[in-house]
């Protein structure tokens, strides 16, 4: 998290169907900021933040159920994700919820800024910009 570093910071970006369009009001928030930094996310998040926010480039991974979570996961375990932001519904069941604890689990093993909700999303991007 040392803003001086030579590479961009990189964050990914997931949320959960019924979270994206707080993810996109989140993103517009923050969109200054965000644009100094490299973004990864799965398929469809990446698409709504993008369309939303055309200045923004976004990397987009497969869908999060067809193996986006997983492609987001494996960055992280080579370290090339510096924090990640997932904005996760906490009252639906996902088909690919294996994936969204190989996640989760991935990212606390490598020690990075993780952020399921809004209020820690703020704080991670506090920290990190
Ligand atoms: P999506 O994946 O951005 O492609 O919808 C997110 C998820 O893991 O549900």
């Amino acid at each position: 998290m040392t803003p001086s570093s030579a590479r961009p910071r990189v964050l990914g970006l997931v949320a959960h169907d019924r979270m994206k369009d707080d993810l996109v009001d989140w993103a517009r928030g923050w969109a200054e900021r965000l644009e100094g930094l490299a973004l990864f996310a799965t398929g469809t998040t990446g698409a709504r933040v993008a369309e939303a926010l055309p200045g923004l480039e976004v990397t987009r991974l497969l869908s999060g159920p067809l193996g986006g979570d997983q492609q987001l996961g494996a960055m992280i375990a080579e370290g090339r994700i510096d924090a990640l932001i997932f904005f996760v519904d906490p009252l639906s069941p996902h088909p690919h919820d294996v994936d969204v604890k190989a996640l989760i689990r991935v990212a606390t093993l490598a020690d990075i800024p993780f952020a399921c909700n809004r209020a820690t999303a703020d704080a991670v991007m506090r920290a990190l910009v």
